[in-house]
C-alpha cells in the first residue's frame, strides 16, 4: 500500500511567558495506508500536539504534513472541511471528551449535523450502524454518558470519530484511562474496525506493551524530536538509542530466570524551552560525551528501515 500521510521537518513552537516552547521540533515521518504508526515517549515529548498538528486542530509553526501527496498545511478553509471528514481523533479520557448533557445519539450524530450534508435519514442510518460496529447496544441510544461505564465510554468515542467513514485516524492514548480489563477489549476493537475500514492509525502512547500489540512501525520522541523509528519488531529486537534502551528495559519481561538489568534515567530533563544545541537526552545518557553536548544528533538510517539520532550509533556497512 502506498504512503498516505507523512510530515516533512515539521514543527510547532509555543511562546510561553519565558521563552519558546519546542513541542515538536524538526519531525520526519511517513505512514502507508493501512498502517499504524505507534508513537512512543515520556508525557510532554510531544506526542499530542504532533497528532493534533496532523490533523489540522493546531496549525504547524513549520514544515510540511502530505496528505495523499498533497501539502495541507496551507489548504483554504473549503478544502479543511473536507479534510475533517477524513481525519478522526479519539481522545484519551472518554470522562471528559463527551458532553454530559448530550444522549449517545446526540453524541455521534453531531460531526455529521455539523457538516450539514446528510438528510435525517442518513444519520439515523449511520448512528445505527456504528453502534453496532463498535459495540454498543441500540438500546443505550438515549442513555446520557454518566449512565455507562468507562469502556462504553470510549466505544461512544470511537463511534464519534468513525461516523464520517475516516481515512486517518489519531488515538491519543485511548486506554489509557481505562482498567486493564477493558484496554484489550478496546485495542481490539480498534485492530477490527481498522482492518474493515482500511483505517490508518497515529496511535498515541506510554506503554510500550500496547504500542508492541497495535503498530506497524514505531517513533520513539524524546523532547518533541524523534530520537528512533523502525519497524515493530525490529525496534524491540535490536533497540539502538540509549533512550529507547532505558524505555524497553522497565517493561516487565515474563521470564523470571532471565531478568533484564533495569536501565535508570538519572539527570535532570533539559527543558524544551529555547533548547541549546546538542542531543537532549545527554543529561540523562551514561554514554555522553562532549560531542553529544554541543552537536544536536541528525536521524539517520543506521540499518535498513531503521533510523537513529545518536552520535554514537554505528551504520551498518550494508546501508
Ligand atoms: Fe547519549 Fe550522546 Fe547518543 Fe545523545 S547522542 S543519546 S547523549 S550517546
Ligand atoms: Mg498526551
Amino acid at each position: 500500500m502506498g504512503e498516505l500521510i507523512s510530515a516533512k521537518h515539521l514543527k510547532k513552537y509555543f511562546n510561553v511567558g519565558s521563552g519558546t516552547l519546542h513541542a515538536v521540533d524538526d519531525v520526519n515521518f511517513s505512514i502507508n495506508e493501512g498502517e499504524t504508526l505507534g508513537v512512543v515517549g515520556e508525557s510532554g515529548c510531544g506526542k499530542s500536539t504532533l497528532g493534533r498538528v496532523l490533523i489540522h486542530l493546531l496549525e504547524s509553526t513549520e514544515g510540511q504534513i502530505i496528505y495523499k501527496g498533497k501539502d495541507i498545511t496551507k489548504v483554504k478553509r473549503k478544502e479543511l472541511h473536507a479534510l475533517r471528514k477524513e481525519m478522526q481523533i479519539i481522545f484519551q479520557d472518554p470522562f471528559s471528551s463527551l458532553n454530559p448533557r448530550m444522549t449517545i445519539y446526540q453524541t455521534i450524530a453531531e460531526p455529521m449535523k455539523i457538516s450539514g450534508e446528510f438528510s435525517a435519514k442518513q444519520i439515523d442510518e449511520a448512528v445505527m450502524g456504528i453502534m453496532d460496529t463498535v459495540g454498543l447496544a441500540k438500546r443505550l441510544v438515549n442513555a446520557y454518558p454518566h449512565e455507562l461505564d468507562g469502556g462504553r465510554r470510549q466505544r461512544i468515542g470511537i463511534a464519534r470519530a468513525l461516523v464520517m467513514n475516516p481515512k486517518f485516524v489519531v488515538c491519543d492514548e485511548p486506554v489509557s484511562a481505562l482498567d486493564v480489563s477493558i484496554q484489550a477489549q478496546i485495542i481490539n476493537l480498534l485492530l477490527d474496525i481498522q482492518e474493515k475500514n482500511s483505517l490508518t492509525y497515529l496511535f498515541i502512547t506510554h506503554d510500550l506493551m500496547v504500542v508492541k500489540y497495535i503498530s506497524t512501525k514505531i517513533m520513539v520522541m524524546y523532547l518533541g524530536q524523534v530520537v528512533e523509528f523502525t519497524g515493530n519488531e525490529e525496534l524491540f529486537a535490536n533497540p539502538r538509542h540509549p533512550y529507547t534502551k532505558a524505555l524497553l528495559s522497565a517493561v516487565p519481561v515474563p521470564d523470571i530466570h532471565c531478568p533484564q538489568e533495569r536501565i535508570m534515567m538519572e539527570g535532570e530533563i533539559t527543558s524544551p524551552i529555547d533548547p541549546k544545541p546538542g542531543c537532549r537526552f545527554a543529561a540523562r545518557c551514561k554514554e555522553a560525551t562532549d560531542k553529544c553536548r554541543q552537536e544536536t544528533p541528525r536521524l539517520t538510517e543506521v540499518s535498513s528501515g531503521h533510523f537513529v539520532a545518536c552520535h554514537l550509533c554505528k551504520i551498518d556497512s550494508k546501508v
